[in-house]
């Protein structure tokens, strides 16, 4: 009888009993928006799958999910994935798990390349038409874990005019980044490449038979960080920051802003860039009339 009357609570409040984390923070007065909004997530691995289950875990309307991987034993040391989910494609794994949390959640999973020439468009396509309501999603967030992937994401949010966040941890797990990318606003993450790519020693690690060091503690922090910016920039709570950098040895922090580069190579961030000046150049003339 208590069992019954237990269950039938948590039916009942069902929709709502998830978005209570965000309720009591008292700060985020529009919490309950949070189920209208989709994200758009690229590589469900250390960071990508914890970070989704966060979002899930406060109530997101949608999660769109791409990796081309599947899990693995070696994955283990991470969180997320467990022993019994080896063989299956990571997003089919994730969708499970993450259903199972908070059924309420609307799913698309994609085990695709996103380098490749259909995996691109594919993904160009959910960008601008995903959204739970049709349209564009309201922000892609960038768990992978190399230069191509980056580059990708990079330049269909410069071509679309998408907001995205990008991360990244570095090889020896010792420090990790967060980075709040907005077309022609701030620095696209071709404007400034990282010094990881142009030392290449990314290359030098990803090769055959080497493994890159992986910790759950800095990619659970990196997802933490991730899924906090995009509580933020989506409810419009606190500073959405722009860049956030974890040393793990020193427990050090930076944060700061990079500007756009106005020689960069990707000629979309040119335009919009061009386009934001412009922007800018017009508030100002309207706010000395005023
Ligand atoms: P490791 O490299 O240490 O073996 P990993 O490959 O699981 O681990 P993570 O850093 O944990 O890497 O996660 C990055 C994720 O991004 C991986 O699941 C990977 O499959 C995914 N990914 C990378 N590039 C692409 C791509 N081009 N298209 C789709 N998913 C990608
Ligand atoms: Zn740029």
């Amino acid at each position: 009888m208590q069992d019954r009357q237990m269950s039938e609570e948590v039916r009942n409040d069902n929709p709502y009993s998830r978005l209570m984390a965000l309720k009591r923070m008292g700060i985020v007065q529009n919490y309950q928006q949070i189920k209208e909004f989709t994200v758009l997530v690229v590589g469900v691995g250390g960071v990508g799958s914890v970070l989704c289950e966060m979002l899930t875990r406060c109530g997101i309307g949608k999660l769109i999910m791409y990796d081309y991987d599947k899990v693995e034993l070696a994955n283990m040391n991470r969180l997320f994935f467990t022993p019994q989910q080896v063989g299956l494609s990571k997003v089919e794994a994730a969708k499970q798990t993450l259903l199972n949390i908070n059924p309420d959640v609307v799913i698309e999973a994609y085990n695709e390349n996103i380098t490749s020439g259909t995996g691109f468009n594919q993904l160009l396509e959910r960008m601008q038409n995903g959204a739970l309501k049709e349209g564009p999603v309201n922000l892609v967030l960038s768990c992978v874990d190399n230069y191509a992937a980056r580059m990708t994401i990079n330049s269909a949010c410069n071509e679309l005019d998408q907001v995205w966040m990008e991360s990244g941890v570095s090889e020896d797990a010792m420090s990790a980044h967060i980075q709040l990318m907005i077309p022609g606003e701030t620095a696209c993450f071709a404007c400034a490449v990282p010094v990881a790519v142009v030392e290449n020693t990314e290359q030098q690690i990803k090769r055959e038979g080497v493994c890159a060091a992986s910790l759950p503690t800095t990619m659970g922090i990196t997802a933490g960080f991730l899924a906090q910016n995009t509580l933020k920039y989506l409810l419009g709570f606190g500073q959405t920051t722009f860049l956030l950098g974890y040393n793990a040895l020193a427990d050090f922090f930076q944060n700061y802003a990079i500007m756009p580069n106005p020689e960069c190579k990707d000629h979309n961030c040119l335009k919009r860039q061009k386009l934001n000046s412009e922007k800018l150049r017009l508030n100002k003339l309207q706010k000395r009339k005023e």
